[in-house]
């Protein structure tokens, strides 16, 4: 399993410039390539007899040219324009199987990084060596054990930050205690709301910290451009903007880990975001969620303990059926937190209903996934479905056991 420990670095004066200079050829790299592409497949598709671009024509190109047209990429480690441009190539691959737009420009000061593969570099207890560079402090030294496959140093505010990816051959948690299954709606007004009733608040960085990102803005935008009081207010926002971001991802390592820690099998939704996103009311505080975050942690972590997370479809009804007797809405208003059943007259809280659904969901598939029983070694969960909630989903389950996220 491929994990990365994310650590922050201590460079010196000379370092912290080496970096920027390397991050900005990275950058450049990534852009030029970026516009290659975009030439010769058009000059592709007016001629097909010439060639497609690919990342690796791009990387030899920029390789022969480099030492007449750019010299100074010289003077940063060569993997620096490289890597960005096996990036790019990346970029287009997400792009043509549909999980990410068109590979965009970097921009300056925007997430500015470059990457080393593993002959590059080395890890020496708590500092890293890079070659022309020595020693860099980390501040702490690299949680796990195995291979170390690469390195990505980055820049969040005005701090840089080294990700360490290793290929970790014993997964570095214990098993999942034997709590069963759980399902967790993530919600609007709390963060998550668990089957078990428990309802988990989560610190809404966005909305504490509201007033002084707004006053910092409104700040900034006063500042002439240019001027050295604006390079500082844009870096006391660039500061507020990493703090929410550490808040907001606390928060969910907290959540994601006490779910693996203490349940083996996670019922979860797939939640349409860029369709919840487009409505405004709704985009704030699911910005502050970051649901994708939310699962690719939880997937991972239930990884490491054996367990398994199952996503239900995004047509799957867990806000509108009655967990009690199967009942469903024609609709369900996101004003209303509380509702009865017409049909059985159970008494609904909204969330905890949905993530009851989830549950019985992730119970119901997982064991017709495996079967019921001979789930083979490390599977005990004692969990049985709940006979009349598979009949809700029994069409459900069969039609998305593509969906099903078996870990
Ligand atoms: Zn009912």
């Amino acid at each position: 399993m491929i994990l990365a420990h994310k650590i922050a670095l201590d460079p010196n004066n000379a370092q912290a410039t080496h970096f920027a200079r390397a991050a900005g050829t990275a950058r450049f790299a990534y852009n030029w390539a970026l516009d290659e592409w975009q030439r010769q497949y058009a000059a592709h598709k007016e001629d097909p007899s010439r060639p497609k671009p690919s990342q690796m024509a791009l990387r030899r190109q920029l390789n022969a040219i480099k030492r007449d047209q750019y010299p100074w990429m010289l003077e940063v480690t060569k993997n620096a324009p490289q890597m960005a441009i096996i990036q790019l190539g990346q970029a287009f691959q997400n792009f043509f199987a549909g999980r990410a737009r068109y590979p965009q420009r970097r921009k300056k000061g925007v997430h500015d990084r470059f990457t080393l593969t593993n002959d590059q570099f080395s890890v020496e207890g708590s500092r890293i060596r890079i070659p022309n560079l020595g020693l860099v402090r980390m501040r702490e030294s690299l949680r796990f054990t195995g291979k170390i496959m690469s390195a990505t140093v980055s820049r969040v505010a005005d701090r840089w930050f080294v990700s360490l990816t290793v290929e970790a051959r014993d997964p570095p948690a214990r098993p999942a205690e034997n709590q069963g299954a759980v399902g967790v709606d993530l919600g609007l007004s709390a963060l998550a709301t668990l089957s078990t009733g428990e309802v988990v608040t989560g610190p809404k960085p966005h909305t504490a910290l509201l007033g002084r990102l707004r006053r910092l803005s409104r700040s900034l935008s006063r500042k002439r451009k240019g001027s050295n009081n604006r390079n500082k207010a844009r870096a006391r926002l660039a500061r507020l903007h990493a703090r929410i971001g550490n808040i907001r991802g606390d928060a969910l390592h907290k959540l994601t880990s006490d779910l693996a820690r203490r349940f083996h099998t996670v019922g979860i939704e797939d939640l349409n975001v860029r369709g919840m996103m487009a409505n405004r009311h709704l985009a704030r505080s699911i910005a502050d969620m970051s649901f994708f975050e939310f699962r690719r942690q939880l997937e991972y972590k239930a990884t490491w303990r054996g367990g398994e997370v199952v996503v239900a479809g995004r047509w799957f009804a867990s806000s509108k059926t009655c967990s009690h007797c199967g009942y469903k809405l024609e609709a369900l208003p996101l004003s209303t937190r509380c509702w009865a059943c017409p049909a059985c007259g159970q008494g609904h809280d909204r969330d905890v209903n949905a993530a009851i659904n989830l549950r019985d969901y992730a119970v119901s598939s997982t064991v017709s996934a495996c079967g019921g029983e001979g789930a083979g070694a490390g599977r005990k969960t004692g969990v049985k479905p709940a006979p009349m909630k598979q009949e809700i989903s029994v069409d459900q389950v069969r039609s998305t056991v593509n969906l099903i996220v078996q870990v």
